[in-house]
């Protein structure tokens, strides 16, 4: 009998070692990756080399090319960008000032997508809100002939939970202000900042509105116009010009860590290649790029993992348009498309990750909550519903996502920002971001675990 058990324990260790990935492994890539020089060397080139690159731009179009040549030199496979059209919005002469009654100049930047102002700009009278509520609570007519200001503050948050309750303001606000007669609109940055920067984004027209211009103030400008309306009629000036491109392209580019014994089993990761204007797009999203593609690089330097790992470049993120078209050029793959996640919160210390439901538990999965203790990273109990903005039409068709949760506490001072800069980025919380990646990506694509919910 001590034979046959022999032989059983013998078994059973091959198929659980073809089925599980080695912890060891990801412990050694997580250790190698806090020291390793590759993210900070891909975002530093990226900033220096590129800089702002808006879907549409001339230097999206130089950002792509530098994707394809970095992938290629990192001894990434099957490398390439997909093309797909993407109107596009340019940033012209911008200025705003207080025409009365105490003049002094604002810093302004116009909102992505805005309608421009005339040529010389617009003067008026500005009605001054304290939160987006208190404005949509006024009827039809209440602004006629004004410019709007919502001056409401943003939370500060480790999980970002501020800035889905702040931007409806900055999305939205300008149809709801036009509904209301105002000729123009005014957001308080969506910022946790205090920095005069003003902090952009996208914004929306609602059908059946009249278009006006929109932009941001920065946090303490916006407050300026707000004391300054307290003590009366306040008359500022504001120019946001731009123009709008109907013709230009955008691309996704990837590249892969080809799967050892399972090739054909896709985890598709990275970051958006796009970014702002006003910064250099260092946290917002060099950053995702940059660890994304470091960590399948740590991978792909060792013996790959049974699944292949692809890094995908999104190439317009900031104005929509990349996940659409991700998911248009992909639908028949998406029965191999295991697992998919972006990353897109900047370069700060993760502290949790969230897997599909279930997944946790799994024999093969059991090993990562150990091996990312010594980062301070604990795997959350809340599986994951959404791995970011570019993976969302994968998660439309049924590919399971999964997330790394990064501190966002100062994110929203710089996000958006002129200060969207190499400067802000501390190399030693990216690499502890990159080591995240690294482990948790190891495990799960030398897994074969099935990450679709059961069906029932
Ligand atoms: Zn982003």
């Amino acid at each position: 009998m001590r034979f046959q058990t022999f032989v059983l324990a013998s078994v059973f260790t091959i198929i659980t070692s073809a089925a599980c990935a080695d912890p060891q492994t990801a412990a050694a890539l997580r250790d190698k990756a806090l020291t390793d020089p590759t993210a900070w060397n891909i975002l530093e080139s990226l900033t220096t080399e590129i800089g702002p690159r808006p879907a549409g731009s001339p230097a999206a179009m130089r950002a792509r090319d530098w994707g394809l040549a970095l992938l290629k030199k990192l001894g990434f496979k099957n490398v390439h960008a997909e093309e797909f059209p993407k109107p596009s919005w340019e940033r012209g002469e911008e200025e705003a000032s207080i025409v009365s009654p105490y003049p002094q100049k604002l810093a302004i930047i116009g909102l992505g997508d805005s309608v421009p102002t005339p040529a010389e700009g617009i003067d008026a009278d500005v009605i001054v809100f304290k939160s987006y509520a208190d404005m949509l609570a006024q009827p039809p007519g209440a602004f006629t002939g004004k410019i709007v200001l919502v001056d409401q503050p943003m939370v500060r948050t480790q999980n970002g939970a501020g800035y889905g309750a702040a931007v409806p303001a900055r999305i939205s606000g300008a149809s709801e202000a036009a509904r209301r007669g105002a000729i123009a609109y005014l957001v308080r940055s969506i910022s946790t900042g205090t920095d005069r920067a003003p902090h952009t984004g996208d914004m929306t027209y609602k059908e059946g509105v009249p278009k006006i211009p929109a932009g941001a103030l920065s946090v303490p400008d916006a407050d300026l116009v707000m004391h300054m309306a307290e003590r009366g009629p306040v008359r500022v000036h504001i120019k946001l010009l731009s123009t709008f491109h109907l013709d230009t392209k955008a691309w996704n580019v990837s590249g892969e860590i080809p799967g050892s014994s399972a090739p054909d089993e896709v985890i598709v990761i990275g970051g958006h290649l796009d970014s702002w204007d006003p910064g250099t797009g260092a946290i917002d999203d060099g950053a995702g790029v940059s660890i994304t593609t470091a960590a399948a690089h740590l991978i792909g330097e060792g013996k790959h993992p049974r699944r292949t790992i692809r890094v995908v470049m999104w190439g317009s993120e900031e104005t929509e348009g990349a996940s659409a078209a991700y998911i248009a050029a992909h639908l028949a793959e998406v029965p191999h498309i295991v697992l998919a996640a972006e990353s897109d919160f900047g370069c700060d210390n993760a502290y949790a990750i969230q897997l599909p439901a279930g997944v946790m538990d799994h024999d093969a999965i059991k090993p990562l909550a150990g091996v990312l203790a010594p980062l301070k990273v604990l795997i959350s109990r809340d599986p994951a519903l959404h791995g970011g903005t570019d993976t969302d039409g994968l998660r439309s068709q049924g590919v399971p996502q999964f997330s790394i949760n990064q501190d966002g506490s100062r994110y929203f001072d710089i996000h958006h920002s002129a200060d969207d800069t190499l400067a802000v980025v501390d190399p030693v919380q990216m690499n502890q971001v990159v080591a995240t990646w690294a482990a948790t990506l190891e495990i799960l694509a030398d897994s074969d675990v099935d990450f679709r919910p059961a069906k029932q």
